[in-house]
C-alpha cells in the first residue's frame, strides 16, 4: 500500500535533512524511466525519485503505442506500478518539462536528474503536398486509437477504397492490422469506442505497404508479419518482380531475418491459392519505391503517390541502401499514412541534440552541461533514438541506472536539494493541476468501470480536463 501522500513527503523531507538521502529526479513516466527508478532503488540504500510526466496519467507508449490488441504487452504496467507505491517514489503527472518547468530548476534541486521523455514527433517525408487531406501519421493514428488527448479529434477517413502505408516497420504492421482486423475482435480490447465506431464503417478493401528498400531489409519482425498474414478474410498479395533472387538469398542470412524472409517467400508462394469471397481484403506489400510526391484533387486531398523505383546498392544483403532510377510509378489511393519513424523534440534550451537527434551523450551521460548544478542523464528513446522494443528499452534504461548509481554512490551529496518541494513553486505559477498516483489510480477505476459497460478491459478517458476532474475528486 502507498503511504499516505502527506506523510511520506514529511518522511522524506525528515530522512534528508538528517542523513542526505540523494533526491533524484525522472523526467517521462515510459518505460524507460520506470525501468531507471526500479534499478536505482534496488541498488541504492536510500534514494527519493520523483517521477515528473507531462500527461496526467503514466506508461508513456506502452499506454498510447502498444497496439489494443497486444494486451500481453502491456502487462510491464503491473511492474510499474509496484515501482510507484514504494513508499520512496513519487508520480508526480500534469507537469511538462519546457512549459511548467525547467531543466535549470531541476539540476538546482535535484542530486540527479534523468531524461526520459521519448519521442513524441514522427519524422516528415519532405515531399511535395505532404500536408494534404487525408496523408496522416502512423503517430497520430495510433494516438487516436489509442486514446492519446491530443489525437482524440483526428479526422481518419475511410470511406475510399484505397489506401496505402509507407514505410515496413512494426508501426506500420500494427497500423494495418488494426485497419483490416475485424470489428468483433477489435471490441473486446481497450481500443476507443470513437476508432471502432469509424473502423466499423471502413470502405478500405485495398492497403498497400510500400518500402523503399526489398524483402530482406524490411524492418518489422516476423510475429507482427504472421500475425497480418493470419487476418481472417485478408489476402496478402506480393509481386512476381519483388522476388526476384529472395529464395536464393535465404541460406545466407543470419537466424531471425532468415525466418522472417522464409515467411515472406512461403506466403508469396500460397498468396495465388488463397480463397476469396466478395469480403475479401486486399494487404499488398510493394517493395523499391520510395514516395516521391503526394497527388491532390481541387480540395486538396490526397488522390495518388508518384514513386521513385529504387534499386540496391551494396555489399551484405541486410544494410543495401536504395539508390534512385530514373523511374517512376504512381499508386491511386484517397488515405496514406506515412510511418517512416518518430522523433524526439527539444523540450528545453539547454539540451544540446547530436547530428542524429538524440541528446548529446556518453552512455547515457548528457555531454556539454553547464555549471555546477546536479549531473545529467539520458535514457530510452531520447537517447538511443526511436528504434526498440521494450526489452530493448529496459535494458538501456538499467545500464544508464547503473551509471547513475555509481555516480550517486561516489559523490558527497553536497548539501540537502528541496526536490519537489521547490520545484512545485515553479510549477504552481502555471496554474497547473498536479496529479499524484492517487489522482491516477482514480483515472484507472473510472476508466475499468466505463469499460465494463461495454465489455472491454478499460475506457480511456480521452480527454485532459475529465482526467483532471476525476483526479481531484
Ligand atoms: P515513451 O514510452 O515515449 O515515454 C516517454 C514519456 O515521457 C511519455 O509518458 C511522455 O508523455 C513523457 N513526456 C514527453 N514529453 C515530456 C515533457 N516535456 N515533460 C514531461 N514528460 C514528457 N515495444 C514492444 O516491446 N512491444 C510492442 O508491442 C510495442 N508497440 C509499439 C507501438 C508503437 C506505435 C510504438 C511507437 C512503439 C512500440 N513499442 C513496442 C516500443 C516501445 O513503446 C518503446 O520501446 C518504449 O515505449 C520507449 O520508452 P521511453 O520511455 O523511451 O518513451
Ligand atoms: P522502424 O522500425 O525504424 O521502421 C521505419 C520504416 O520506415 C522502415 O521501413 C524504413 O525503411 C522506413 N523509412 C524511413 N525513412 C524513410 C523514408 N524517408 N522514405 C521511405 N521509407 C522510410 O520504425 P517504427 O515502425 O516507427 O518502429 C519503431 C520501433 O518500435 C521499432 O524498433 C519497432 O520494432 C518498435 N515497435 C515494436 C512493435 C512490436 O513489437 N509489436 C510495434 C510497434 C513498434 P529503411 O529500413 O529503408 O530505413
Amino acid at each position: 500500500m502507498k503511504m499516505n501522500f502527506k506523510v511520506s513527503k514529511l518522511l522524506c523531507r525528515t530522512l534528508t535533512t538528517s542523513t542526505k538521502i540523494p533526491r533524484v529526479c525522472i523526467v517521462g513516466a515510459g518505460p524507460a524511466g520506470f525501468y531507471a527508478a526500479m534499478h536505482l532503488s534496488k541498488n541504492l540504500t536510500q534514494v527519493n525519485i520523483d517521477i515528473i510526466e507531462k500527461l496526467p496519467v503514466p506508461f508513456g507508449l506502452i499506454r498510447y503505442g502498444v497496439a489494443p490488441d497486444h494486451p500481453e504487452v502491456k502487462n510491464v504496467i503491473n511492474q510499474f506500478t509496484k515501482v510507484a507505491q514504494q513508499p520512496n517514489v513519487n508520480f508526480y503527472g500534469n507537469i511538462t518539462l519546457g512549459k511548467d518547468l525547467k531543466i535549470s530548476h531541476l539540476r538546482q534541486h535535484y542530486d540527479a536528474v534523468l531524461l526520459t521523455y521519448g519521442a513524441e514527433k514522427d519524422r516528415m517525408l519532405g515531399i511535395e503536398n505532404e500536408d494534404a487531406k487525408n496523408v496522416i501519421a502512423a503517430r497520430n493514428f495510433v494516438g487516436w486509437y489509442n486514446g492519446l488527448p491530443s489525437d482524440k479529434d483526428l479526422k481518419v477517413d475511410l470511406s475510399g477504397h484505397t489506401a496505402a502505408i509507407l514505410g515496413q516497420g512494426n508501426v506500420a504492421l500494427d497500423v494495418a492490422r488494426i485497419l483490416f482486423s475485424p470489428i468483433d475482435e477489435l471490441k473486446k480490447t481497450d481500443i476507443t469506442e470513437h476508432a471502432l465506431n469509424c473502423l466499423a464503417e471502413s470502405k478500405v478493401k485495398e492497403l498497400y505497404l510500400v518500402g523503399r528498400r526489398g524483402p530482406l531489409q524490411v524492418a518489422f519482425t516476423i510475429k507482427e508479419l504472421r500475425e497480418q498474414l493470419k487476418l481472417s478474410n485478408c489476402k496478402t498479395i506480393w509481386r512476381d518482380q519483388d522476388f526476384i533472387g529472395v529464395e536464393k538469398a535465404i541460406s545466407n542470412l543470419q537466424r531471425p531475418r532468415k525466418r522472417l524472409t522464409e515467411l515472406m517467400v512461403k506466403s508469396y508462394q500460397e498468396s495465388q491459392t488463397a480463397i476469396e469471397n466478395e469480403n475479401t481484403k486486399y494487404f499488398k506489400p510493394i517493395f523499391f519505391r520510395s514516395p516521391r510526391k503526394f497527388l491532390v484533387d481541387e480540395q486538396n486531398k490526397i488522390k495518388g503517390i508518384e514513386f521513385t523505383c529504387n534499386e540496391l546498392q551494396g555489399d551484405t544483403l541486410e544494410d543495401q541502401k536504395c539508390v534512385a532510377t530514373d523511374k517512376t510509378e504512381v499508386l491511386q489511393c484517397s488515405l496514406a499514412f506515412r510511418s517512416i519513424g518518430y522523433k524526439s523534440v527539444k523540450a528545453d534550451d539547454e539540451l544540446i541534440f547530436d547530428t542524429s537527434g538524440l541528446v548529446a551523450n556518453n552512455k547515457g551521460v548528457v555531454e556539454n552541461v553547464s555549471g555546477d548544478l546536479a549531473k545529467m542523464y539520458v535514457a530510452g528513446w531520447l537517447g538511443t533514438g526511436p528504434v526498440g522494443v521494450i526489452l530493448h528499452t529496459m535494458g538501456n534504461a538499467f545500464q544508464v541506472a547503473k551509471v547513475m548509481v555509481e555516480d550517486l554512490k561516489k559523490s558527497d551529496i553536497p548539501n540537502i536539494k528541496g526536490g519537489f518541494e521547490e520545484i512545485k513553486k515553479h510549477v504552481l505559477k502555471n496554474n497547473t493541476h498536479i496529479v499524484d498516483w492517487k489522482g491516477w489510480e482514480k483515472i484507472d477505476n473510472f476508466e475499468i468501470e466505463q469499460g465494463k459497460v461495454k465489455g472491454k478491459p478499460r475506457e480511456k478517458v480521452c480527454s485532459i480536463v475529465k482526467m483532471l476532474e476525476i483526479a481531484t475528486q
